[in-house]
């Protein structure tokens, strides 16, 4: 028996305190908890990693804090184009999915490609269309709007036309969820959806649905799940980097993502984050920003969670 552990990011976009009320905030804090538990319970029932990641990825897309199914990112033309992974480090399976429009849980149509095992990624009206064949839920694409999106979108655009000298935040720009986990039998899998940027161009791919960008797991090495600017994850081949790191330079997990997300993503001067775990010990979630969502159950059982520079002690994760 391997020790069970499971860790999610909510994306490195995360807002600044004062942006939402305390009320907001316990909010967005009390659905990552329940993201890790959803994926908590597959692990403690004997499951699989991959459908634990799963889990928790689903609750993270339903919840409308994050950049991922309901509260996803609008392109510069006002649409959502969804983009997901799913990758079981037990047989590197892999299922993605790219600029979905009207399927609810881009996870799942990232899980049903990858469980299909005729492709790795599936795009645009083709890929919604396989997933309503699959029988999942299709919704109408205002569902996935928030009004926090439209706003954020609006003020990008704003700035853009008046050649605002201010920067954008982190959390107008972007954000994503993902999820690492480790079952019993020692398996790893990971994966992440997002919305991608806010403002981004028609038909913009990043790096979440990209196998060995944003998302990468494989047995005996690491899980890790992305968040930051993918075209630079794309470039850097961002998460196999950290699988690479570990498994032929012979560095640490820590080591490996310290190096990853301090020196080379930094080095382009991006927001960047991540979730990973190795074969052994608990999730580990470093990030450049001013925040991340983040949180995760370690190898004895407990559960934290953080957005900021304090991570949260929540006590034990339960049965
Ligand atoms: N990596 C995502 C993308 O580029 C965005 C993010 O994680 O913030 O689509």
């Amino acid at each position: 028996m391997h020790p069970i552990s499971l860790g999610l990011h909510g994306g490195c976009g995360t807002l600044e305190r004062h942006l939402q009320s305390e009320a907001d905030w316990a909010e967005a804090r009390a659905h990552i908890v329940d993201a890790l538990r959803a994926g908590w319970r597959v692990l403690r029932a004997g499951g699989a990693a991959v459908d634990a990641v799963q889990a928790t990825v689903v609750v993270m897309e339903d919840s409308p804090h994050f950049n991922a199914g309901h509260g996803a990112a609008l392109t510069e033309d006002a649409q959502h184009e969804l983009d997901a992974s799913i990758m079981d480090g037990a047989t590197l399976a892999a299922g993605a999915v790219c600029l979905l429009r009207r399927t609810r849980n881009p996870v799942l149509a990232a899980r049903a490609v990858l469980d299909s095992g005729r492709a790795v990624l599936l795009a645009g009206e083709a890929a919604d269309a396989f997933a309503e064949r699959q029988g999942l839920t299709m919704v109408d694409p205002g569902y996935f709007t928030t009004q926090r999106r439209v706003d954020a979108l609006r003020r990008l655009q704003q700035s853009a036309a008046t050649g605002a000298l201010l920067p954008a935040s982190e959390a107008e720009k972007h954000g994503t969820v993902g999820a690492v986990a480790r079952d019993a039998q020692g398996h790893l899998a990971a994966a992440t959806s997002t919305g991608g940027f806010n403002n981004k161009p028609a038909g913009r791919v990043g790096d979440s649905p990209i196998i060995g960008a944003g998302t990468y797991a494989r047995d005996g090495v690491c899980a890790v799940s992305c968040t930051g600017q993918g075209e630079v994850f794309i470039r850097r081949v961002a998460a196999h980097d950290l699988a690479a790191r570990m498994a032929y330079g012979g560095q640490t997990l820590e080591d490996a993502a310290r190096t990853l997300v301090f020196d080379t993503l930094s080095s382009h001067h991006i927001g960047a984050g991540l979730v990973a775990l190795g074969a052994t010990g608990s999730p580990i979630a470093p990030y450049n920003t001013l925040g991340m969502y983040r949180g995760w159950i370690d190898t004895d059982g407990q559960l934290f969670v953080g957005t900021h520079q304090t991570v949260h002690a929540m006590g034990p994760a339960g049965a």
